[in-house]
This record gives C-alpha cells, structure tokens and sequence, in this order.
C-alpha cells in the first residue's frame, strides 16, 4: 500500500502567513474560526434549492445504474457533466472539476463514485437490476454534490471549489490514494477538504460535525490453518484443521477483551471461513478473513503481531499450523477541531441541527485526506424515530429519502463556506469571481 504523504497543514509560511498572498492563515487546530460568512452562505443555498429537482432525478439515474469500485468511468462522466464540466481531467476512473479560478488555493469536496456488488432489495421503479448496488449511499453524496457545485458556479464563492469524484471507495488498493499525492490533485492548491456520508444513526435533519477521530483505522486479515486432511471415519491420522480453526477464532477474541486497554475502542470480526468441500473429508485447510479496527497506532500494531502469534500457537496446540498475514487499510479519521467548529455555527445557518458527535470503529477512506490537509468528514442523518431497526448501510434494502440530496448538498455547502473562512478569515465575507451562467 502506498504510503500518503505527510500533512502539511495549511500551505502556509512559519509566522503564520500564506506563502501566495501574504495573508495571515489559521493553523489547523489552532485559535477561533472566523465568523461564518452569513451572506455568502444563504446566496448559495438559495441557489442550491433551485437544483434540487435536477439533482434527485440524476440521483435516480445513478441510482438505477451503479458501477462497481474499478469501473466508474461512466458514473464520473455523468456527474463531471451535471457540474457542467464533461471534459473534467480524469485520475484513474476518477474526475477533478475545479470551479472558479484556476488557480491559487481552494476547498475541495469529496464524493464516491463506487457501489457495492450488491442485488439490491427495495422496492423502487429505478432500483439498481445489474447486480450492483448503491447501498452506502454514494448516490445520494454524488447528486448532492451537483448541487453544491452549480450553486457556487452560479453564484461564486470565497474559494474556488473541487469536486473530487473518486473511485473505489469500498475497494482496496483505496481510491483516495489514487488522488491524495497525486500531481493532479497537487495542482489545485486545496487547503481543505470536506466529505459528507449519510447517516441512518442520525435523524434527518440532523448532522454530527465532530471534532478529532470520528472513524477507526481499518485492516484485512487472512489466517491460513493448515492441517492434514484425509477421511472423516478415522480422524486419528489426520490434523484437523477446521477445529484448530474453530479454537483459534475464539481465541482471538481474547485479543480485545483482555489485552487492550478498555478505554481503546477496538473491534476484531472474523467475516469468513472457507473450510472442506464434503461432510464426510478431513480438508487440508482453513481460510479465515476478519477486519481489524483501531483508533491508537500502538494497538495496531501490538494486535497485528497478537493476531500472528495467538493464532500461530492455538493451531500448534491442534498439531497444525497458521499463518496470518495483513492488508493494511485506511487510517483513523480525524476531524480538523478548527473546520468542526466553523461548520458548526453554518450548519444552522443551512437549517440543519447539530447532532452529538458520531464516533464509530467505522472506517472510510476519507480518512487519507486528514493525512494531508485539514479535512472534515460530516455525517448527515436519514434515520426516522422509532425505525433504529431499518436495513443500514451496506444493506440491500437501504434507500436513503430523496430529502438526503438536499440535506447532503446544504451540508457539503456549510463545510464549504467554514472552510472558506477558516482557511482565509475574511475571504468568505465576499465573491471570489464572477458568477458563471449553468
Ligand atoms: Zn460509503
């Protein structure tokens, strides 16, 4: 896995001052965002109200056409096209559409392109029949997105704004390493990034814009048990794998409940067992995967060489052997405090309330563009009271309403308009350029 690169913070000079222009830039985490830029805001979501209609019916379409992590290319086009940029530089199966300026810095939202290989399970007209399916919600974030474009394009903004369309999101190698690092992205000069992912923990009308980690890092691991397979009758001169497996599973819940410290959320799952092919044979061998989610680098890496060692030892105990080896994942997400609060007070501005802050051993690969600029991933509710039982994400019956586009859009528009302002206090009291025609 490629390694990102190192965060840089705001671009800007030792004492404070941004390199380009001169003006003094806030440090991440550090000091009081500035006011939010009241007026600008409400231009733009004025603007953006009258894109809804558009949106929910592009929403429909990608909705009924989802594209697998890999193979987006004509989701992105679609969407670089709903911006008013069909011609939008590609990065992989991704698209950059920078609007405003082009150059000098800017905000950046981010939005997945993937669907999940998923046959989808809800009941409307334009549910997904090619047996991939929209289940996380990328739909809804994409549409969003085009809404909160052409308001900007329509009305301007402090900031120029860049639409990541990225790939691959629910796949590893992870999309987002395709454009954290990358000279395309580079190029943009991007001092924030901001991510919205519906939420059906949350109630609608609800959005939690928690500061500091707010999603775990996540790992893939593979354990191979090796035994010696024969017949079942005469288990005595074989090794059993599947039991040595079986031990080996409960032993590594041990790892969580006994060797990490209690005030560290962690989760180790094991998703799947593949083992024999007949009732009455004796297999070779047994191959488990399970995901591995931490918040603290120490307990990462203390549990990878756990995991090894526990199942190594449990299956020697059973005469067979394990090997277990690692995929590593994305990072812990971690909020930006000075872009949490400033999206705070626009997130009431934009009519949407400010829910506790959602912490959960989650994961998303959001969390690589916290390792290179000061970001913010916001979480947009779609639950309904007394419906804490409806499918969830990922789920094949998960369909968020069609009122998440335009929460989702006024959502990314108030993280827009707070980066805005935090990145150049002052800046987001007025237009940056001219409004373009769409
Ligand atoms: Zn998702």
């Amino acid at each position: 896995m490629a390694t990102p690169a190192a965060h840089t913070g705001w671009g800007s000079t030792r004492d404070g001052r941004d390199a380009r222009y001169g003006q003094a830039v806030v440090t991440a985490g550090q000091g009081q965002p500035a006011a939010p830029a009241g007026a600008v805001l409400t231009a733009l979501l004025q603007a953006a109200s009258q894109e809804v209609p558009a949106a929910v019916a592009l929403r429909r379409e990608l909705h009924a056409t989802p594209e697998l992590g890999g193979h987006e290319t004509r989701t992105a086009s679609r969407v670089a096209a709903a911006l008013g940029e069909p011609g939008a530089p590609s990065v992989t199966t991704g698209r950059l559409v920078r609007i405003g300026a082009a150059s000098g810095p800017s905000v950046a939202i981010r939005a997945e392109l993937d669907a999940l290989p998923l046959t989808e399970q809800t009941p409307v007209a334009w549910a997904s029949r090619n047996g991939a399916s929209h289940s996380c919600g990328h739909d809804v974030h994409l549409a969003a997105l085009t809404v909160a474009g052409r308001a900007v394009r329509r009305v301007g903004g402090p900031l120029p704004l860049v639409a990541l369309l990225q790939p691959r999101e629910e796949g590893y190698p992870s999309g987002a390493l395709d454009l954290v690092g990358s000279p395309q992205l580079e190029a943009q000069d991007i001092r924030a990034v901001i991510g919205v992912h519906v939420h059906p923990h949350i109630l609608c009308g609800q959005v939690s814009a928690g500061p500091g980690p707010v999603n775990a890092a996540y790992d893939e691991v593979t354990i191979t048990v090796q035994g010696r397979g024969g017949h079942a009758a005469y288990p005595h001169v074989t090794r059993d794998p599947v039991l040595a497996a079986a031990h080996v599973i409960l032993a590594l819940q041990h790892l969580i409940s006994r060797r990490t410290d209690p005030m560290h959320p962690a989760v180790l799952t094991i998703g799947t067992v593949q083992a024999g092919t007949a009732a009455n044979v004796v297999p070779e061998q047994v191959v488990l995967t399970g995901s591995l989610r931490t918040f603290e680098p120490a307990d990462r890496a203390s549990l990878w060489s756990a995991v090894s060692a526990t199942a190594g030892a449990t299956a020697e105990a059973y005469e067979c052997t394990a090997q277990a080896t690692f995929t590593q994942g994305e990072p812990v997400l971690d909020n930006d405090p000075a872009l949490a609060a400033a999206a705070a007070a626009c997130l009431a501005q934009a009519g949407l309330r400010v829910a506790e802050p959602l912490r959960s051993c989650g994961s998303d690969d959001f969390a690589y563009y916290c390792t290179r600029y000061p970001s913010l991933m916001m979480f947009v509710g779609v639950g309904q009271p007394g419906m804490q039982d409806a499918p969830g994400l990922h789920h094949p019956a998960f369909l968020p309403r069609e009122e998440a586009v335009e929460d989702v859009a006024r959502a990314m528009l108030a993280g827009y308009v707070a980066a805005c302002s935090v990145v150049l206090p002052g800046a987001a009291a007025g237009l940056g350029w001219a409004p373009e025609s769409v």
